[in-house]
């Protein structure tokens, strides 16, 4: 079998660094070595975060960041646009296996690469279905077991025991299922000697986004830095779900707003038709879906159920 370098990549909440120990756990019962590295931005629940798995038939020497995976496992369509450093740079003829609700063929337009195999599997549906949680890990490894031939089912299923503990026989339903159904759409052409279009470099999340990376030696000492920038960084892309407001329900207790965590509730004029056909403007409770992370605490502390969080992936 030789080795074979991954990289997870998904957003905090989902299980990306447990399904990185499930797997390496998995491959070690298998016989294998097995090392796995998690890579942190923001510690928050949402923001994007980056695991390394390696695998491989001798001992594991080096624990360096992964710079051009076999396979590359994307937690979250939505993620494609800024992980894309990432998906360019599985070597021809690997693996890209991607969390959608989408049809595959859509997902592999957006990839737009034909030199690797692009796996598709709605993973939230099965998480959803089996363990009625919105983490897909659990589907996510039966893809890769299906697509790698390792680790072995029955070692997922020993390592959701010695990782998790509980909820062992739901986790395993939807590796199964996913294993089973994961959608694989083979590459039309392999030039295994070709090399990818890129390398995941510790500053290609940071290139991804519309920022000119400054070295810290060119920073003048004492120098200021400005505040403010956190109205670049969109967390809107973390979201899974958004929320939808019904406003015949909004009483304007204005609890959404006080709550968010991301200042994403705003309020807006609205207009509205009144009893006998005339037309005036109120102000009225919107979102501001380029910040909202699709936490959901507006709909959890909304004291008329004016809300409601809506699939997006
Ligand atoms: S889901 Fe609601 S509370 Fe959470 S970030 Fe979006 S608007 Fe704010
Ligand atoms: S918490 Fe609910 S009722 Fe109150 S302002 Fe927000 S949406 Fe309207």
């Amino acid at each position: 079998m030789g080795r074979i370098e991954t990289v997870w990549v998904g957003r905090g909440g989902q299980g990306i660094v447990t399904a990185t120990y499930i797997i390496a756990n998995a491959a070690i019962i298998d016989g294998y070595y097995a090392i796995a590295n998690p890579e942190f931005g923001a510690e928050r629940r949402g923001a994007p975060v980056k695991a390394f798995l390696t695998i491989s038939d001798a001992p594991i020497e080096d624990q360096e960041p992964i710079k051009m995976p076999d396979v590359a496992i994307v937690f979250d369509d939505k993620l494609i646009d800024l992980m894309r450093f990432v998906l360019d740079a599985v070597r021809p003829g690997g693996y890209i296996i991607i969390n959608s609700g989408k049809p595959p063929e859509e997902v592999k337009k957006i990839v737009s690469r034909d030199d690797v195999y692009i796996v598709v599997l709605d993973a939230i549906d099965i998480a959803r279905r089996h363990v009625k949680l919105d983490v897909p890990n659990g589907p996510l490894a039966g893809a890769f077991s299906k697509v790698m031939g390792l680790p072995k089912l029955e070692s997922i299923r020993q390592a959701f025991e010695n990782q998790l503990g509980k909820a062992v026989e739901e986790n395993f339903a939807a590796t199964k299922e996913a294993f089973e159904t994961a959608t694989v759409i083979p590459p039309a052409r392999v030039d295994p000697s070709a090399r990818p279009k890129g390398v995941i470099s510790t500053t290609s999340a940071f290139l991804a986004g519309p920022y000119e990376i400054v070295e810290w030696t060119a920073v003048n000492k004492g120098g200021v830095v400005f505040p403010g920038t956190s109205l670049h960084y969109r967390t809107g892309g973390w979201r899974i779900e958004k929320p939808v407001i019904d406003h015949a329900k909004c009483i304007m207790c204005r609890k959404c707003w006080l709550y968010c965590p991301d200042d994403a509730v705003i309020e807006a004029w609205r207009e509205v038709e009144g009893p006998r056909g005339r037309k005036f403007r109120m102000k009225a409770i919107e979102f501001d879906y380029d910040f909202c992370k699709g936490c959901s605490v507006c709909a959890e502390v909304c004291p008329t159920g004016a809300i409601q969080m809506v699939r997006e992936i």
